[in-house]
């Protein structure tokens, strides 16, 4: 094994766990201990202040200067007495990360000396020098201005020295730059259109939330590994590299038992996320070797969002004390699964009703089923949308390649609950709609049992899927932030219910009764989203031509799936929630495009220098060997004998030059597309053109690399192979 190789994979191999000293507290007694919760409110803010603030948080109700200014003050005592130096507005660009700048709290006194302040208006708003983050043209240059403005109902939380304040970051001109924005609007929109839903049920329903439960599949490398692939490096994925004879065939990682290295891994990045109020649950071994995942207790979007976020900041952090590097790429390797993850979303009212709940009783009542089917109608309608919000250019290597979900949105029900909605098709009102004794009403229409949870066959290659109490929005990436899917969604609902409430209101002016109109329309509407269910397998061929057939988007280039956030109706839907502006959708498509195009042109430029760079000069050095043995068999032995002898090794010899030829000629043509692709103006096409003429080469090249990987001599081989990346001891 070459030498370096040789000693970077001992050493990968000789980490002992990291002893991470165990917390002597309960979990309850730290949990939450830097963040700036109602609890440090109540304590650091006057007893009107904290009112206020609380308000704004639950209600949304506007923040004057005034408070702000108080709120900073006491958030300035708290965080000093935590030892904070520095504060933060800890934003979400249109990038994979989250960005933040530092400022200290110190002032200068004119006496030579400094003292720390921390105003309200530095709370509230700050102008940071944003040019550089992409803004899709919104932001020319003369009016670069970016702001970010406080979020107050996401809590300020300390990491390190420095106090975080999550905030959005909008333009000069009010414009979306981040995902918060829309998120936070479309959350507003889902709780008003879904309030005055409630309201035909229950009059005391005076607000809806929106809850997300992420659940993040992530991969772990020795970091030393790690730093000998370029490509992993770069691209976060590896772009060439041969399965390894043992990978994930005897399904013996899913669930298994925990490397010691790994567990402490994870204790310890519990630890950090408890202090910053993360409520991590779940952690477990995932199919491929080497993946794992984690889950919270789910969360108001908002702040799971941002806990997400958090999260995948605290996991690079905590890996670097243990020697790993935590993959977030949805396909770091070839022929292993890759990493999602899913998002569990809920509707939830303030009076505590789960509105995806099918409830205790044992018939399900018109609410569960109104709301039921409204999403479906939603997923239905908007299918493509949701799917261009979970596409990118590194999701794409899961979604319509060999792995689920496929590139189709459809949504999974379970037995039982499509008997539910297909007895709700076939039958009349009168038969359906019963009142209990205490005058409540119900859908007599079968049973829909409390805990689907255990007894529903749980489709995994479903993309939608209902599980019990949630939808379970399965094809997001496990790069990205949650916030474009979970926008889009409560978007597309809040839409939907909006013309489901004008349709049973226009009924009841017309003198229909309640119950009457709203059975009719769920029932309509259960039959017209019915193309959007599917039960069966996912995988399968046959589903893409019945996908087709049934109308559904079967696109599967991703820069041709971002079109769908500019078509009329979706445009639309956008607009009128207050979602995002048309200005906006089509600025957010050129990020899209562009940020598509520039991961594309950074893994042709690193596939084609380490083709060139370490695969070939070495495969024409063992060849150089080969040769060289070769000639000394010749000038050693009598014509006859040396044919026998050299027969397999000039075959070698053959088959590496072709090998070679392949790659050399397969890289030139891939820098001749891309060379074309980049003199396309149009961020669209230009994408298009790298997805459809550069992005095609990458399977070529690496096929004929990993066929190189098996020839040449293992001492020679450059990169750590995947058996010696795959598999933490
Ligand atoms: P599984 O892997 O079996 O799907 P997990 O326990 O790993 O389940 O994750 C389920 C996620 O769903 C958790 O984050 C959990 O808190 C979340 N969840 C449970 N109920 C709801 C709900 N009503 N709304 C949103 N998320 C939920
Ligand atoms: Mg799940």
């Amino acid at each position: 094994m070459s030498s370096l190789r040789f000693h970077l994979v001992k050493e990968a191999f000789s980490h002992t766990p990291v002893c991470v000293k165990a917390p002597e507290k309960r979990t309850s007694d730290y949990f939450g201990m830097n963040v700036f919760n109602r609890d440090k409110m109540s304590k650091y803010l006057s007893k009107e202040t904290f009112k206020i603030v609380t308000d704004a948080i639950d209600n949304g109700t506007p923040l004057n200067r005034d408070i702000a200014s108080h709120v900073a003050a006491g958030m300035k005592m708290w965080a000093m007495e935590m030892g904070v130096t520095h504060y933060t507005h800890w934003f979400h660009p249109l990038t994979d990360g989250t960005a933040e700048k530092h400022d200290s709290f110190i002032e200068l006194t004119g006496k030579g000396l400094v003292t720390e302040e921390f105003e309200g208006k530095l709370l509230a708003q700050q102008e940071p020098d944003a040019s550089s983050f992409p803004s899709g043209g919104i932001r020319n240059t003369f009016e670069a201005r970016g702001y970010t403005a406080w979020d107050p109902s996401s809590p300020a939380f300390i990491v390190d020295d420095t106090l975080c304040i999550p905030t959005i970051f909008i333009s000069y001109t009010g414009e979306a730059l981040d995902y918060k924005t829309p998120l936070l609007r479309s959350l507003a929109a889902v709780d008003k259109a879904a309030t005055e839903t409630c309201r035909y049920f229950d009059p005391s329903i005076k607000k809806v939330q929106s809850n997300l439960g992420w659940e993040q599949e992530y991969f772990l490398v020795d970091d030393s590994l790690y730093c000998a692939r370029p490509d992993l490096m770069l691209t976060g994925r590896t772009l060439m590299g041969h399965e390894s004879a043992k990978n994930q065939q005897l399904e013996d990682h899913y669930f298994g038992s925990i490397p010691a290295r790994v567990a402490a891994f994870m204790k310890d990045l519990e630890f950090e996320g408890y202090k910053l109020g993360l409520p991590l649950k779940t952690r477990h071994n995932e199919v491929a070797p080497n993946q794992f995942e984690l889950a919270p207790i789910y969360e108001e979007t908002n702040l799971a969002v941002d806990h997400n976020l958090l999260v995948m900041d605290v996991m690079h952090r905590v890996a670097k004390r243990h020697n790993f590097k935590v993959l977030m790429h949805e396909k770091p390797f070839a022929g292993v699964n890759g990493s999602g993850k899913h998002n569990n979303w809920s509707l939830s009212t303030n009076t505590g009703v789960n509105l995806f709940s099918p409830g205790k009783t044992a018939e399900g009542n018109l609410m569960f089923v109104t709301f039921l089917v409204n999403t479906l109608m939603a997923v239905y309608k908007y299918n493509a949308v949701l799917k261009a919000s979970i596409a990118s250019a590194t999701n794409e290597h899961r979604l319509g390649a060999n792995e689920a979900p496929p590139a189709i949105i459809s949504a999974f029900l379970g037995t039982q609950l499509t008997q539910v909605l297909e007895k709700l098709e076939a039958s009349t009102s009168d038969e359906a709609i019963k009142f209990d004794a205490k005058g409540v009403l119900h859908l007599n229409v079968g049973q829909i049992p409390e805990l689907m949870i255990d007894n529903t066959d749980r489709n995994r290659t479903s993309p939608f899927a209902f599980t019990g109490n949630r939808f379970e929005f399965r094809a997001i990436g496990s790069s990205a932030n949650c916030a474009s899917a979970m926008t889009a969604l409560n978007s597309a609902v809040a839409a939907q219910l909006v013309e489901f409430n004008a349709e049973v209101d226009k009924r009841i002016a017309a003198g229909e009764k309640k119950e009457k109109a709203l059975f009719a329309v769920v029932r309509e509407y259960a039959k017209q989203s019915k193309p959007i269910r599917f039960d069966g397998n996912g995988y399968c061929d046959e589903w893409k031509a019945e996908a087709k057939a049934r109308g559904l988007d079967c696109e599967v280039s991703v820069p041709v799936q971002y079109d769908a956030y500019l078509k009329p109706e979706v445009v639309k839907m956008f607009t009128s929630m207050g979602v995002l502006s048309e200005k906006e959708l089509h600025a957010r498509n050129e990020v899209k495009w562009e940020t598509y195009t520039k991961k594309i042109q950074i893994e042709a430029r690193v596939l084609g220098d380490l083709a060139m760079n370490h695969i070939i000069p070495v495969a024409t050095r063992y060849q150089s060997s080969l040769l060289d043995n070769v000639y000394k068999l010749k000038s050693l032995y009598e014509p006859a004998k040396f044919e026998r002898l050299a027969a397999e090794k000039l075959h070698l010899i053959e088959e590496i030059e072709a090998y070679v030829d392949a790659v050399q000629t397969m890289v030139g043509l891939m820098i001749e597309a891309r060379k074309v692709a980049n003199r396309i103006e149009n961020e669209r096409e230009k994408a298009v053109a790298y997805h459809d003429t550069v992005a095609p080469y990458f399977e070529k090249i690496r096929y004929n690399i990993d066929k190189l990987e098996l020839i040449v001599d293992n001492e020679m081989w450059p990169l750590p192979k995947y058996r010696e990346l795959l598999f933490i001891r």
